[in-house]
């Protein structure tokens, strides 16, 4: 069990506040195009403020590769939250991140006053995790709060060095609800206790596989990793997705699910198309029966209805990666199904990151879910069972 100390759990008073965030937001021509993670950081900065810290934002964003960039510059960030917060956020420019500007502003602060630096990677050390930068930043600061949950399977200076410089390092609120849900209800789950996978390789999701086959009552795989398993066993898969280095291995999880007395649901039918486009010709058929020159593109009606059923008496899901081509309107259905079946169930509902939790929102279904992780490879690293250096950083209770 995860126990991390968080921002509920320190006096900030007068002290300043060193806050990790994830400020990665896209860009054109100067302009913010979504702001969904500034809003998402609201919460745990505007407490620090409540309660009298002195505020001092970080945050990578894109990748201006140890150099300072003017277009990856920080500033339009700290205009926008300046007008979120409804309070100046001054903009410490320092092409070195932790500069004349920064230790100036710093200085100058008053509690619950707010700065922001500038892009942590216009430093060539900070996703080396250095020495010198990671000192520099916890010069600053007498306290770090780390609420990007995004780079937190990363040991960078800004999320991992900082720690050994400062005496507290604790969670925001954004880290919080991922250690809770994706960390712990993973973990310790309410049973039955159904995963489902998807999206287009097994390679990418092997220790995902091998680690949830140790806690989960049913394991449903979809998507292209599918085709895989159905060519292991024999089956004819066209010209269907499959990496046939992973063929022993796709048997080798069968079996592993047989002796854990895991139900593993892979498809029945598949609809599939003569080319990869959406206005290609379209068939469905069994699995295992894809006929030369055609491709598995999606899951079957039969298999969304197989899926959808193992959902519904779910008490916690969690769902990484799409069923089919989703992209595409003409093999979406599948993965529409499944989030709809998401939403309607009583269970606890975890997405993973990335392109699942961008089809639950683009659906339409994204307040349905229990919980949206914001970390794409952060949060299969979770499934993986692996230890995130971002969140051991933190203080344990
Ligand atoms: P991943 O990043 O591994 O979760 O893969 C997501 C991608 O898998 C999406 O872009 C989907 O279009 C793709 N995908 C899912 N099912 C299939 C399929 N049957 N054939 C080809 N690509 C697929």
């Amino acid at each position: 069990m995860l126990n991390k100390k968080s921002v509920d759990d320190i006096n900030v008073k007068g002290k300043k506040v060193l806050v990790r965030c994830d400020f990665n937001v896209p860009l054109q021509d100067g302009k913010i195009t979504d702001e969904n993670r500034l809003v998402a950081a609201l919460p745990t900065i505007k407490k620090l403020i409540a309660d009298g810290g002195k505020v001092i934002l970080c945050s990578h964003l894109g990748k201006p590769k140890g150099e300072p960039k003017p277009e990856l510059s920080l500033a339009p960030v700290a205009k926008r939250l300046s007008e979120l917060l409804e309070q100046e956020v001054k903009f410490a420019a320092d092409p070195e991140v932790v500069g004349p500007n920064a230790k100036a502003a710093v200085e100058a602060m008053q509690d619950g006053d707010v700065i922001l630096l500038e892009n942590t990677r216009y430093r060539a050390e900070e996703t080396k995790n250095g020495e010198a930068f990671s000192k520099e930043l916890a010069s600053l600061c007498d306290v770090f709060v780390n609420d990007a949950f995004g780079t937190a399977h990363r040991a960078h200076c800004s999320n991992v060095g900082v720690t050994q410089y400062v005496d507290t390092a604790v969670v925001g609120y954004l880290m919080q609800k991922e250690i809770d849900f994706l960390g712990n209800a993973v973990n310790n789950p309410k049973r039955p206790f159904v995963a489902i996978l998807g999206g287009a390789k097994v390679s990418s999701k092997i220790s995902v596989i091998n680690n949830l086959l140790d806690k989960v009552d049913t394991l449903i795989i979809g998507g292209g990793m599918a085709y895989t398993f159905s060519k292991a066993e024999g089956g004819k898969i066209g010209v269907s997705l499959c990496e046939d280095d992973y063929l022993q291995y796709a048997l080798d999880m069968k079996k592993k699910a047989e002796e854990k007395g895991v139900k593993l649901l892979l498809p029945v039918d598949n609809v599939i198309g003569d080319a990869f486009s959406n206005d290609c010709n379209k068939d469905v058929v069994s699995t295992g029966e894809i006929p030369d020159g055609w491709e598995g593109m999606d899951i079957g009606p039969k298999t969304a209805e197989l899926f959808c059923e193992a959902v519904k008496d779910a008490k916690t899901v969690v769902w990484n990666g799409p069923m089919g081509c989703f992209e595409m309107p003409n093999f979406a259905h599948g993965t529409e199904a499944v989030a709809k079946a998401l939403a309607e169930t009583d269970a606890t509902t975890i997405i993973g990151g990335g392109d699942s939790a961008a089809a639950v929102n683009i659906l339409g279904y994204g307040d349905k879910m229990t919980h949206i992780s914001t970390g794409g490879g952060a949060s299969l690293e979770f499934l993986e069972g692996k230890e995130l250096p971002g969140v051991a950083a933190a203080n344990d209770k």
